[in-house]
């Protein structure tokens, strides 16, 4: 991969030019770190008002596998890279006919389809929940009796908790299924967690790798609601040894760019990988705030070929999640701006609002970062946030 220095410019002697597929809020902290490291910035994203759009120096408004759009990206940026794992993979796979894309296609083509991650986990000796694929009708009756109570997911297209059924036994699983439009799934043994951590990668061409404190994650139906880093408590061994499994999965797929690798913690304590994200992750935040290298530097850097240092977290932190579901009150149908000055009045606040228009239930619209000395602290002071805004208690 090239190093492009922001100077490294094209014919007008302008800074060389960073592209991203997509616009939602990973991609407008990314333009964000690319302008701050002197680059110009390209969105591609058919929302006319998408956040990165909106704060970057190009946007091209055309869907993600119009090939006048991906023409005019790639005409105008020295690299590009994406901002969520559905991207179709013709589109990457074209940009790389024209420019360095990072992480390459085949790595989030493995990222955006459970069963294939299930099977890459297996292949790298990284152990996952039991499951298996329910890819038609005979499989119903066929499937092991062991993954009861299981939860059935679609094998694409799901996020935040989203293409996901609770299937108590197998008596559930035509309707469950059903209730999926009855698209490949898998169905995945329900597990006993103690908690769920998360591990941010982020990898060179060259195979350096740096990665983020391991922070750990509270999710409220099935949306990451919490955030806090360091994990509490977390015996440093089990740290090591999902740093060392996320930095093999990365390894495994020539992975360029930040990875993010969720994992379950058991109740007896041994570790079990859920799922990876191509891209910087919501449970990554915290780091813009919290560490001298954010997650979203780290993928400019990786982008453009500069050299990683590895991140050190100077403050504690605990990232919420603020979702659409703020701005209305209990049953209330009218929207109003939740009150940011009492949060703000609060040490160690950091408000990051991501641009949306409409505010809509369950829709991330920000997240705030408390930053503290201690651990006890940032709690502490999180806590007081969650209740100055009615957000469930901590
Ligand atoms: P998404 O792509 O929506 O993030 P996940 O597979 O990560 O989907 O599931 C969302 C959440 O559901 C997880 O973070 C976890 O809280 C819960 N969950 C998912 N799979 C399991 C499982 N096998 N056992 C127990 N809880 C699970
Ligand atoms: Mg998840």
């Amino acid at each position: 991969m090239p190093v492009h220095l922001p100077a490294s410019a094209g014919p007008d002697g302008a800074p060389a030019m960073l592209g991203v597929m997509g616009g939602g809020q990973l991609a407008r902290m990314f333009v964000h770190a690319a302008q701050t490291l002197g680059y110009r910035t390209a969105v591609l994203d058919p929302d006319p008002a998408s956040p990165a759009g909106s704060v970057s120096h190009l946007h091209v408004r055309s869907a993600y596998d119009d090939p006048a759009g991906l023409a005019q990206l790639a005409r105008h940026c020295v690299a590009l890279t994406t901002e969520f794992e559905n991207v179709p993979a013709p589109a990457l796979a074209w940009l790389a006919t024209q420019r360095p894309v990072a992480p390459r296609a085949e790595a989030v083509a493995i990222c955006q389809q459970r069963a294939a991650e299930k099977a890459h986990f297996a292949r790298c000796g990284v152990p996952c929940a039991p499951y298996a694929v329910l890819a038609g009708e005979a499989d119903l009756q066929s499937l092991d009796d062991g993954l009861f109570p299981g939860i059935l997911k679609t094998t694409q297209l799901g996020y935040d908790g989203k293409g996901q059924r609770s299937v108590a036994s197998r008596a559930d699983l035509a309707t469950a299924w059903t209730a999926l439009q009855r698209v490949p799934c898998v169905l995945e043994k329900r597990l006993p967690l103690q908690r769920e951590i998360s591990v941010i990668v982020a990898r060179a061409a060259d195979g350096q790798w740096v990665h983020l404190p391991v922070q750990q994650n509270l999710h409220r139906d099935g949306i990451l609601a919490v955030t806090e880093a360091p994990a509490p408590d977390l015996p440093p061994p089990l740290a090591a040894q999902a740093v060392e499994q996320a930095a093999r999965l990365a390894a495994s797929m020539d992975y360029v760019g930040v990875l993010c690798v969720e994992f379950f913690v058991l109740d007896d304590g041994s570790l079990v990988a859920n799922e990876m994200a191509p891209r910087p992750h919501n449970s990554g935040h915290y780091s813009l705030d919290a560490c001298d290298v954010s997650q979203f530097e780290l993928q400019a850097r990786c982008l453009a070929g500069l050299p990683l240092v590895a991140p050190r977290q100077h403050s504690a932190a605990v990232m919420l999640n603020l979702l659409g579901d703020l701005w209305f009150g209990a049953g209330s149908d009218a929207a109003s701006v939740p009150p940011w000055d009492r949060v703000l009045a609060l040490p160690g606040v950091h408000l990051h609002l991501y641009g949306k228009a409409e505010a809509r239930r369950g829709r991330k619209m920000g997240h705030l970062t408390v930053t503290a000395a201690e651990p006890a602290e940032a709690r502490r002071v999180a806590r007081e946030a969650a209740s100055r805004l009615a957000l469930p208690a901590l």
